[in-house]
């Protein structure tokens, strides 16, 4: 039931004439399309594939698969080669390191033996050589004195 603009009686569909006071009645045929709202975006169905997991990588990729102490080694290790703190830094790589190897020995699925390798590896490597060194230093500042 439509309802006539000007006075307001209700007027039949097919009225082009209010009954009442004679007013043209505007058509409605078409329902509202200024009152529809925007559609948004139709969402894409497509789903962007999940990273790739290093499943198969024998390095357990950038970041050892649950093994942080292999990380930690592996970079503790590569830093011990620096003066000064290179001892301390070489140490604990070392035994990070070798906690590392354990932690994979115990679990296979855990990966990181390369990192920790290379903890172990660099970190024994240049825990000897500052010792050395320290040894070196302190013997010829002994024997100056
Ligand atoms: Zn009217």
């Amino acid at each position: 039931m439509n309802v006539c603009d000007q006075c307001g009686a209700q007027v039949r569909e097919q009225d082009s004439i209010c009954p009442t006071c004679q007013a043209p009645l505007q058509t409605k045929a078409v329902p509202e399309t200024a009152g529809n709202p925007y559609l948004p975006p139709v969402q894409k169905s497509f789903t962007s594939p999940a990273p790739p997991v290093n499943e198969g990588d024998a390095t357990g990729g950038v970041i050892p698969y649950k093994n942080p102490q292999a990380l930690l080694a592996y970079y503790l290790g590569l830093l011990s080669g620096l003066p000064l703190i290179g001892l301390p830094l070489g140490i604990a790589a070392f035994i990070l390191g070798i906690k590392g190897l354990k932690a994979r020995k115990r679990n296979p699925v855990i990966k990181g033996s390369i990192h920790a390798g290379i903890g172990v590896g660099c970190g024994g490597l240049f825990t000897l050589v500052w010792g050395i060194v320290i040894v070196v230093v302190l013997i010829s500042l002994l024997s100056q004195s």
